[in-house]
């Protein structure tokens, strides 16, 4: 990336960095570290009994910490704090060893930086997830966790920067698009400062093994009035390459702070903002297809996904099978399924929404009579962003679902894993501990996310209009509009058809 001298700050009253202790603990060389060691005992202890404990996922830590809450905690981290996630994420830490490794290797192959590789995974993720139930084999579950582990390890000692959090990684790429939301992003304090700032160090990473000179801190008599010096090991720059004072949205920010920890000017911070301000900005999110895609897609497979584990989709995937001639052709029923659930997949969580999207954009330009001012990718791209608040609706309606009808069976389950390596102090395993029992308030919580998302989209929507199309915004938002709508109601009538309870012991 090459940096150029026009600089981006959100305004911002807030800097968690200049948090009395907070911020020191954040800024600290081993800050990242002490979240991250707890994630990776965690993720030691889910490979542990997801190998060696019971193979039913009621039972199970492999199965319903990551199934039941961790993804309940996730979306509500992201709500209100950011990319908590990746800030602790266990699969970095071998990456951090893997890249001391191997020193400096080429960057990621340029074909394959895009997000369309993202994509690609999130989609083979979801048809895992559904084809070999993950869900329902604490095994299964520990392989994948390994095979994170594996991938970021080697993607990282192969390549100079992070391609497995900025390209591959499904859960680092939700929470990128769904992080735009948050309340807090990385800024400069001053970019007066970044302006005259020579070894942008956030970058680059500090290397030197002499102290650097602030230009800034120079004084009148000529000498230096402070100096930074590095730590013996150097401090690591930007991994996914985001030049601090040029950021203008989350996607792709890991949250590490390396950038703060790197630059010698103490200049970047983790500024407050308002919510959702980066998916209405002109230059928050490039004009590219892959982007663009990868929001509507995750959007739609926010349904996608919620529809795998209602009724309908069984007598929908029997009418598939029957159609296709599957049934007939003698396949295995796993066979029948995993052709089934790719056509689901690809039909309804790509090609649907990737045409619908085009047709929108294209009906956009014609009502506003901008088909020769706007080309369709300028249109579709100025319009994605408006999906992250109602994907995010969805999928936090999805996940609500699993939490607030299982979050208590982490008791029963600890207590159950202690007993059975003769550590029984919690007392014997109390079953009958689920969630909330009710599930009309369930169901209503689920609404409410699903109606915010919705209105949080339209609101975003009006806004690029009125930017994009001015006196014209009324037709230009309409086309947007109807799609956001046919969007939320088809959440609510998944939202409002009985669920299954995956995770739970009643559904193991
Ligand atoms: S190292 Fe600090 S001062 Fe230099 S460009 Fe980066 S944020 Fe700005
Ligand atoms: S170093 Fe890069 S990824 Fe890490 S917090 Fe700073 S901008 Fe985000």
């Amino acid at each position: 990336m090459t940096p150029s001298p026009s600089l981006y700050r959100p305004a911002a009253a807030f800097d968690a960095l200049r948090l009395p202790l907070i911020g020191r603990v954040l800024r600290h060389r081993y800050g990242r570290l002490a979240l991250q060691i707890p994630f990776l005992a965690l993720a030691a202890l889910l490979v542990y009994d997801g190998f060696t404990g019971d193979p039913l996922a009621g039972r199970n830590l492999a199965t319903v910490i990551p199934w039941v809450h961790y993804r309940g905690f996730a979306v509500l981290a992201l709500l209100l704090a950011g990319n908590l996630f990746c800030m602790g994420c266990p699969f970095t830490v071998p990456r951090t060893l893997a890249k001391r490794l191997s020193g400096r290797g080429p960057r990621f192959p340029r074909a394959l930086r895009s997000k369309w590789l993202a994509v690609a995974a999130l989609i083979l993720l979801f048809f895992a997830y559904e084809w070999l139930d993950f869900w329902s084999s604490p095994a299964l579950t520990a392989w994948l966790i390994v095979a994170y582990l594996a991938a970021s390890f080697i993607l990282e000692a192969l390549f100079s920067e992070s391609p497995f959090c900025k390209y591959v990684c499904p859960l680092g790429t939700f929470n990128f698009v769904y992080s735009t939301l948050s309340p807090v992003q990385i800024a400069v304090r001053d970019r007066e400062i970044c302006r005259s700032c020579v070894g942008r160090e956030c970058l680059t990473g500090s290397y030197s093994p002499q102290p650097v000179i602030l230009i800034d801190q120079v004084g009148v008599n000529g000498a230096p009035d402070r100096t930074h010096a590095h730590s013996p090991q150097g401090t690591l720059g930007c991994g996914t390459l985001l030049f601090a004072p040029q950021i203008k949205s989350n996607i792709d920010c890991v949250m590490c702070l390396d950038c703060a920890r790197a630059c010698p000017h103490d200049n970047v911070g983790l500024m407050a903002r308002r919510p959702g301000t980066a998916l209405t900005r002109a230059d928050a999110f490039p004009p590219r297809y892959d982007l663009a895609f990868l929001i509507i897609i995750l959007a739609a497979f926010g349904l996608i996904n919620a529809f795998g584990m209602v009724p309908p989709v069984y007598a929908l995937m029997q009418s598939l099978a029957d159609g296709l001639g599957l049934t007939a052709a003698g396949l295995s029923d796993a066979a029948i399924e995993a052709v089934v659930l790719i056509a689901i997949f690809l039909i309804g969580g790509v090609l649907l929404p990737v045409a619908l999207s085009l047709l929108t954009a294209a009906a956009a330009r014609r009502l506003t009579r901008t088909v020769q001012r706007d080309s369709l990718r300028a249109a579709l791209c100025a319009f994605a962003p408006a999906f992250v608040p109602i994907g995010f609706g969805l999928w936090a309606a999805h996940y609500a679902f699993h939490f607030l009808v299982g979050f208590l069976t982490i008791i029963p389950v600890t207590q159950y894993f202690l007993q059975d390596h003769h550590l029984g102090w919690l007392g014997a395993p109390n079953w009958s501990l689920g969630g909330i029992d009710s599930l009309e308030v369930v169901g209503l919580i689920q609404m409410i996310a699903l109606l915010a998302g919705f209105v949080g989209s339209l609101l975003a929507a009006q806004r690029i209009a009125a930017r994009l199309y001015r006196r014209q915004a009324m037709a230009g938002l309409l086309p947007w509009a109807l799609l956001l709508l046919l969007m939320m109601m088809a959440g609510g009538w998944l939202f409002s058809l009985p669920m299954e309870m995956r995770g739970t012991i009643t559904f193991s």
